[in-house]
């Protein structure tokens, strides 16, 4: 029986038949008896079941993770001691990195790379707040007088955190670890599609010595546990990373509780090409900037913005090459692109495509379902280039979250940034040019909350991530996640040795 100080979990292989929910320190079954399935995308085979949390389940979860941050321990350990353990968590996935990858695969039918570069990067995420926490604290400040003020950073208590299905592992580091770092407790609900690696990263984080009740892990449906964990009076933060549309709603009920939010939402990141670019470098940027992960990405550069004195030498190659990438066997090191997550997902990428055909749009490469061999019972489709489009379509506007890109030329840098920013999305962005200066313009002029210029990467542990308009807004991956996991206090006193009376009584 798992005390609130202690936990009873034992290693058990990465990969399995069935995973239970993590609750209290302990990994239960759901009250209900319910399961989820969960099928790999690349074959349409079943992978694992898994305990399915109900509302009860949720219930429990707030208790438990209301109870260790009220009269746990966990937030009045040393600094150095929760930093310890944060680096535990770590060293242990590393010592089952292949393990996590294969299941990150299985569960999400993206590349065997891809999985390596998410793992890794969720591993250097606890390894980063393991070293940001030390740092991490309240300020002096100038006062007039025999008055002295300073603050202190306080955990903000206990955290819903509801991540999203296309990069299960990493978002589920971006969220628990800051928190966890700061002293906060945790109640994660994964997207019900690809659950596997946060339940297992839910059970090392016991492993590693996290007390029960601090990281709870409940997989279940987003209008039911989800839903319940936002309106939950005892819940005092959320942490949401999905859709835009998602992401309004838990804003709306988060409000009747005026419950700490934040948001990390959809995107329609543009990507500029400048003429004097290196051609051949910013191709192949912006061909992994659109189909990595199969498009299945946030910050994915999925419009596309060629000088006019560039475009046809440009469009030449990366059409060439769009038709190169290979997809297939995602534990293929030669395999390029990666299933789409289910049939759901593969009709509404077609139906966007077919309805940018409808409009007079110009497909260059692609355009319909793929069916690899050996692969055709999974759910694939092909990289794809779409030209001829006017502003306005819904396939430039609208985030497809597939391997779907569109192109459009520009004359001027002016046009360039105009265009950029006809979107009310505001995530990533790319610009490709040798000229520094125009580099800095340009990037000072574009409302997202990343550009990467001359590089096709965003994501590294201590870069901030996050969104302008509506894409959300809060950073995670970076020193003020750490701020939004925690409450400023401010304490002023008086040092003064004569008695002080304001009201002259
Ligand atoms: P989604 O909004 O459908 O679901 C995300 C999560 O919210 C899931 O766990 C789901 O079960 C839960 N949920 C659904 N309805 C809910 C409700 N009413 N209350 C509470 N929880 C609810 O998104 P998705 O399809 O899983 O993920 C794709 C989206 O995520 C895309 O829009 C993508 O751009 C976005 N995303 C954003 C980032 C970022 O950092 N900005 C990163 C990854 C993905």
């Amino acid at each position: 029986m798992a005390t609130s100080q202690q936990t009873t979990v034992e290693q058990e292989a990465v990969k399995r038949d069935f995973y239970h929910l993590v609750i209290n320190g302990e990994k239960v079954k759901s009250s209900t008896g319910e399961t989820i399935k969960t099928y790999n995308p690349a074959t349409g085979e079943l992978v694992a079941e898994v305990a399915k949390a109900s509302q009860e389940d949720a219930e429990r979860a707030v208790q438990a993770a209301r109870e260790a941050f009220d009269n746990g321990k966990w937030k009045k350990y040393p600094v150095g001691k929760r930093a310890r353990v944060l680096n535990k968590i770590a060293s242990i996935m590393r010592s089952r990195f292949n393990e996590l990858v294969e299941l990150e695969v299985l569960d999400t039918g993206k590349t065997i790379a891809a999985a390596q570069g998410q793992v890794s990067q969720a591993i250097e995420d606890f390894e980063f707040y393991a070293g940001a926490i030390v740092g991490h604290g309240g300020s002096v400040n100038n006062m007039p007088g025999q008055f002295q003020n300073y603050t202190e950073k306080e955990p903000v208590g206990v955290c819903a955190q509801i991540t999203p299905w296309n990069y299960p592992m990493m978002m589920a580091a971006w969220k628990i670890a800051p928190a966890i770092a700061v002293g906060c407790s945790v109640i994660v609900k994964p997207a019900s599609l690809t659950p596997l690696t946060t339940i297992v990263l839910g059970e090392i984080c016991l492993e590693a010595g996290v007390p029960a009740g601090v990281v709870n892990i409940v997989p279940g449906s987003g209008s039911q546990v989800g839903n319940y964990l936002v309106e939950h009076p005892q819940v005092d933060k959320v942490a949401f990373t999905g859709s835009t549309p998602t992401g309004k709603d838990i804003m709306k009920k988060a409000s009747d509780t005026l419950k700490r939010v934040t948001l990390e939402l959809g995107g329609k990141s543009p990507n500029l090409v400048f003429p004097d670019a290196d051609i051949d470098a910013a191709v192949d940027g912006s061909l992994f900037g659109i189909f990595y992960n199969s498009g299945q990405s946030c910050e994915a550069r999925s419009r596309l913005y060629v000088h006019e004195d560039i475009y046809d030498e440009f469009m030449s190659k990366f059409v060439e090459k769009a038709k190169q990438i290979k997809l297939g066997d995602p534990f293929d090191k030669g395999t390029h692109m990666g299933a789409i997550i289910d049939q759901d997902q593969l009709d509404t990428i077609d139906g966007y495509v077919k309805s940018a055909i409808e409009d007079g749009a110009e497909v260059l490469a692609g355009g319909k379902q793929a069916h690899p061999e050996g692969y055709e019972n999974g759910f694939w489709y092909e990289p794809t280039v779409i030209a001829n489009v006017n502003h306005d379509m819904k396939v430039v506007q609208e985030e497809i979250f597939g391997p779907v890109v569109v192109v459009m030329k520009f004359k001027d840098e002016k046009e360039a940034i105009k265009l950029a920013n006809d979107t009310v999305f505001g995530l990533g962005s790319a610009v490709w040019t040798k000229d520094g200066a125009q580099a800095t313009r340009v990037a000072k002029q574009i409302q997202a909350g990343i550009v990467m210029v001359n590089c096709p990467f965003s994501a590294f542990p201590g870069t901030p991530f996050g969104g302008y308009k509506q894409s959300g807004f809060g950073r995670e991956l970076s020193i003020e996640s750490l701020d939004l996991y925690t409450e400023t206090k401010s304490i002023v006193s008086y040092f003064g040795s004569r008695p002080l009376n304001p009201l002259g009584l």
